[in-house]
């Protein structure tokens, strides 16, 4: 049975990730309820489980509404904050979505909030707000060190995966990577390609994880290009990875 996966647009710029078979479904980080039982209803599916990343509340709000409707299983971090029903993962578990036949793994990325997760398997990598197309998430919780060590979990995942962000943040962190490097072509044609696909009102995600690696700044927080172009703006002597990504946030914070 093939397996479809598609975005359910949410608030102003969130996706909640639906997978399914045409007959059962898995979402992942229903922040509202509303538009994720329309396209439940619509597509003829039930509701199997659900994936939460984290506890803030445009991931988890519409959980509570999708549990009084469907009997299904919820995964989420151990976190005080999520008080509904769920099985609590931790770092390479393993979940089992038998009915679609899949199997994914669980990597604890702190960072963004220190109990964030991300799912991955051989294809796909759900990562809520850890990692977004040329863009990172905000350092709510977490450290510049525990951020990294995230990031640098993801870098070490197979270039091939599709990349599931929660947010349509693509543009405005392709500003941000413009102002880096303004001459880098194949940012500018990605720039291109994406603003013709907002205009159609199309997602630019999903994206692909080798693509990312090597132009997305904040997963190469580690070479000499970047580090470089940091001290640089940051008018300060970066001396580890670490330091550079902890600018680069700054900078993108009051960019
Ligand atoms: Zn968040």
């Amino acid at each position: 049975m093939s397996l479809h996966i598609k975005p359910i647009s949410a608030f102003e710029d969130n996706y909640i990730w639906v997978i399914h078979n045409n007959k059962t479904a898995v979402l992942v980080d229903p922040g509202e309820a509303p538009p994720a039982l329309n396209f439940l209803k619509k597509n003829n599916l039930k509701l199997t489980d659900i994936l939460i990343t984290h506890h803030h509340y445009d991931h988890i709000n519409g959980v509570e509404d999708l549990l009084a409707m469907y009997a299904c299983t919820v995964y989420a971090p151990k976190d005080h904050r999520i008080t509904f029903n769920h099985e609590p993962v931790k770092e390479n578990d393993l979940i089992n979505l038998s009915d679609l036949g899949v199997e994914l793994k669980v990597t604890e990325t702190p960072g963004h909030t220190l109990s964030h997760i991300c799912y991955h398997n051989s294809d796909w990598l759900f990562c809520g707000d850890t990692l977004f197309s040329m863009g990172c998430g905000r350092m709510f919780e977490g450290t510049p060190e525990q951020f990294v060590d995230s990031l640098h979990k993801l870098k070490q995942l197979p270039d091939g995966l599709m990349v599931y962000c929660t947010h349509e943040y693509t543009l405005s962190n392709l500003a941000f990577a413009l102002s880096l490097e303004p001459k880098y072509q194949a940012l500018l044609k990605y720039q291109d390609k994406v603003a013709n696909l907002r205009q159609l009102q199309q997602p630019s995600l999903p994206t692909l994880l080798q693509f990312e690696k090597s132009m997305n700044p904040f997963l190469r927080f580690d070479t000499p290009s970047i580090q470089k172009i940091i001290s640089e703006k940051a008018q300060t002597t970066i001396n580890s990875d670490v330091d550079c990504f902890a600018h680069m946030r700054r900078l993108k914070d009051i960019f």
